[in-house]
């Protein structure tokens, strides 16, 4: 039966007194609605002001904002309380419930993001609470990965990956590596068995027990079990492991084994293409990032967040029958160009096309679930690591397994952290070390050192425990994606101006509206699967040893 014949029987057994009643109900929930949307949009934008994008936003300044925002705050609370518990049609009553859970989140005062007002040092302190704790190591992450000393100078936690790519001299590379040691340790001390990381963790798989963590929700997400998540992610790291030489490789050399590429194009990829070769990619495929108008914040700044992220700045919203374009905003830390940076950006931008196709009411102009989202923005990204997108847009490219091995090394390691972070919520009391070493030397090939947190790399691990795999299982979505894109509308590594408007009919529009499960189940037309994931890895050829 189809929605709208649903609502011609119900509504026939209705009197006319009942059916202006669920009009008007429904008017309620589009007022007070409308009241959530400019809350959110005072949220986002005293966020944005607080990343240092901007002192004020549309003649307003973050005090002005603030103001909005408690006023809003307040009058949503009001109103949302008023509106009947019954008789809702089922679109209010989702909506409703989309609008509560995402008002339960938007605290009294704002706080700026990635800077939650704690202080690292508070992390040694013994006895705090899961939330400060975490806000503590969080404050210890980007203190330090902006203050990395190297070589007599000072650089950032990205310029040390970058370099651990692209240095010649292995001797450079382990001093970068190690440049990176005060990091880990201001994370997991000396791995002794109450470090404010391993604190932090019992205390995250505690928080979990109640109501699931991180990775029951992203295994629920593509409706499989905890279980199911762990053997994909060991079948993964296994194809990995088969079309790699098992020489043993030690940590420092991981990613510049996998970069050959990177420092192949290193050259075709300046700073200062980075945009308009990303800007180029998007108009191919249907996405006038121009027209779209997202603002953009790549440049280097002191205490700015140690990852790059994309978020709302004005969320779309129609008026007077008219939509009301969503305005995004991408922040990263670009010192220099490469194609892992491009890759970023690329993937970055993935996520703006996500957020400006969204066309639905504003309780639902928000994220889709977090594992779709990253999913979707490595659809695009991945692109950038395929010959023929090398030579449209570099006017350059490296080999297929060159390019392959440098996008799967990046993949794998994500799915390695997945199953690192998958194991270590599961039993809290295990030893990091001793975990990361098993997990990378047996797949991997990683010489063990149990000696060196070397996995506190990401800013996720303290930030959302559990969130890699986000990104680890979230590869197994990018694939199926792509492979079935590729199937309905043909290659799309060279552009296709139908790719935006045929994804956001059949992916993009709803927003928050349907979960992951739903939408790849309807996208895909059958479960997701690790297959389409499998076979790009063993596209990849045996070594020959
Ligand atoms: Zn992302």
């Amino acid at each position: 039966m189809t929605k709208y014949l649903a609502c011609a029987v119900l509504l026939a057994c209705l009197t006319p007194a009942a059916i202006a009643g669920m009009t008007a109900d429904s008017r309620r929930v589009a007022e007070v609605e409308n009241i959530y949307a400019d809350l959110n949009d005072a949220f986002s934008i005293i966020t944005t002001i607080d990343s240092g994008l901007f002192t004020s936003y549309r003649g307003r300044d973050r005090a002005a904002w603030e103001q909005v925002y408690r006023e809003k705050r307040r009058e949503f609370s009001a109103r949302a309380a008023k509106l009947p518990k019954h008789g809702l049609s089922e679109n209010d009553a989702q909506a409703l419930a989309a609008m509560r859970k995402q008002f339960a989140t938007l605290s009294e005062t704002v706080s700026p993001p990635f800077n939650p007002g704690g202080k690292c040092e508070d992390a040694r302190r013994k006895g705090q609470d899961y939330q400060s704790l975490r806000k503590a190591l969080l404050v210890c992450f980007t203190e330090h990965a902006n203050n990395v000393s190297f070589e007599g100078g000072t650089i950032n936690r990205q310029s040390a990956l970058d370099l651990l790519h692209e240095i010649e001299e292995p001797e450079r590379r382990k001093a970068v590596f190690m440049a990176l040691a005060p990091l880990w340790q201001a994370i997991n001390g000396n791995n002794e068995p109450d470090s404010p990381y391993r604190r932090m963790i019992a205390l995250s798989a505690a928080d979990g027990a109640k109501s699931g963590s991180e990775v029951d929700h992203a295994a629920r997400d593509v409706g499989v079990n905890t279980a199911d998540v762990e053997r994909w992610l060991e079948q993964i790291l296994d194809a990995w492991r088969q079309v790699s030489r098992d020489q043993p490789i030690e940590p420092w050399n991981f990613s510049y084994m996998g970069a050959e590429a990177d420092r192949l194009l290193a050259t075709a990829i300046p700073r200062e293409s980075l945009q308009p070769v990303n800007e180029r990619f998007y108009r191919d495929l249907g996405a006038d990032l121009r027209q779209l108008g997202p603002l953009y914040d790549l440049d280097p700044r002191t205490a700015k967040a140690a990852v790059a992220y994309t978020d709302f700045v004005i969320h779309g919203r129609m008026a007077g029958g008219i939509w009301q374009p969503t305005i995004a905003r991408v922040s990263a830390t670009y010192a220099r160009g490469g194609l892992f940076v491009l890759n970023e950006l690329v993937h970055e931008n993935g996520h703006v096309v996500n957020l400006t196709a969204i066309r639905n009411r504003p309780a639902f102009v928000d994220w889709p679930g977090d594992l779709f989202v990253e999913a979707f923005a490595d659809v695009p990204s991945w692109s950038t690591y395929e010959p023929a997108w090398q030579r449209r847009y570099l006017g350059r490219e490296t080999s297929e397994q060159i390019s392959l091995r440098a996008l799967y090394s990046v993949v794998v390691l994500d799915v390695a952290w997945s199953l690192f972070e998958l194991r270590m919520l599961r039993a809290p009391g295990t030893d990091p070390n001793a975990l990361w070493s098993e997990i990378t030397s047996h797949y991997l090939h990683i010489v063990p050192h149990p000696e060196l947190s070397w996995w506190a790399l990401r800013e996720q691990l303290v930030d959302t425990p559990g969130y890699m795999v986000n990104y680890g299982l979230g590869a197994v979505l990018t694939a199926e994606m792509r492979q079935h894109i590729r199937q309905s509308l043909g290659p799309f590594d060279t552009g296709d101006p139908r790719w935006y408007g045929w994804l956001q009919e059949h992916l993009l529009r709803y927003g928050s509206e349907r979960d992951s499960r739903t939408l790849m189940q309807d996208f895909l037309g059958r479960p997701v699967s690790p297959q389409a994931l499998l076979d790009q890895i063993h596209r990849l050829a045996p070594p020959a040893n």
